[in-house]
């Protein structure tokens, strides 16, 4: 078993100015309510400034791009430029600028897993995961700091389907805290749904469709939220405590209030 210490949280969180705006320029937009105008993969939006910065960054939400301020590169942007592309950026090196992009999205999946993983052993009831756990995590790191073409040949969906399998693990020892029967809406529609003050605890809501859901007051302590897409999610006075594999991301993309009880060390959206 590995020795070496869990990475630190600031590895994982975005950090823009060592970044060369590649979640502004690699990915692509369609418009729609979350992004004002649509953009191909490889171009820089036009709100892009030459400084990598974001030109309407304080003002995201009200100029129609919402979709920005709920992306999480978990850290990816700045790992690709600086240590995959040893801070030479597209500008400068446009032979390398599709490779680049191409990269993006694998190191940003990478990032998300080690997130994950890290979690997860911050969880004292998956002790009994945790030794595979930590041997997920040593190759994930190990994964992260290849070169692109190693990076470009890695089989990720391969990668998430055993990673994800230990999270599950580590999941059903939290949730059996809970007693009786915890409810399955594992990848469940549930989008609008009308669950104010539900009783969740202990819930598997995997990849579940919350889009719009009312989970006013709802109780979620301990549930698992991994992929659930809340975008819209009305939790103001839901009960988050010890829900497990929550991100910041998805709390962003919600509506909540100063009753919402958080998870973990996560923030309260400013928005909300
Ligand atoms: S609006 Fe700003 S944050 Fe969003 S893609 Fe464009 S430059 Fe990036």
């Amino acid at each position: 078993m590995s020795q070496q210490p869990d990475p630190p949280t600031s590895k994982l969180t975005a950090d823009c100015g060592s970044c060369f705006g590649l979640c502004c320029v690699a990915l692509p937009f369609a418009a729609s309510a979350d992004f004002a105008a649509s953009k191909p993969a490889g171009t820089p939006c036009t709100h892009l400034r030459t400084d990598f910065r974001c030109g309407i960054h304080a003002r995201l939400r009200e100029s129609g791009y919402s979709g920005c301020t709920v992306f999480d590169c978990f850290g990816a942007g700045q790992q690709v430029s600086q240590v995959t592309f040893g801070g030479q950026d597209w500008r400068q090196a446009p032979d390398t600028a599709r490779q680049m992009y191409d990269v993006f999205p694998v190191m940003r999946q990478l990032h998300e897993l080690l997130w994950y993983v890290t979690e997860a052993l911050r969880l004292p009831r998956a002790r009994p995961v945790h030794g595979e756990l930590r041997h997920a995590l040593d190759a994930l790191e190990r994964h992260t700091a290849a070169d692109a073409d190693t990076l470009l040949d890695l089989d990720v969906p391969q990668l998430r389907g055993d990673i994800s399998e230990l999270l599950l693990r580590a999941s059903e020892l939290v949730r059996a805290q809970i007693p009786g029967r915890r409810k399955n809406h594992r990848a469940a529609d549930l989008i609008g749904a009308r669950l104010r003050g539900a009783d969740l605890r202990g819930a598997n809501l995997r990849g579940a469709l919350l889009i719009a859901a009312n989970l006013r007051g709802a109780d979620l302590r301990t549930a698992d939220l991994i992929g659930a897409d809340l975008r819209d999610a009305d939790l103001r006075g839901a009960d988050l405590t010890d829900a497990v594999f929550v991100t910041q991301a998805q709390l962003n993309a919600a509506q909540g209030d100063a009753e919402t009880r958080l998870p973990g060390e996560l923030s309260r959206p400013a928005h909300w």
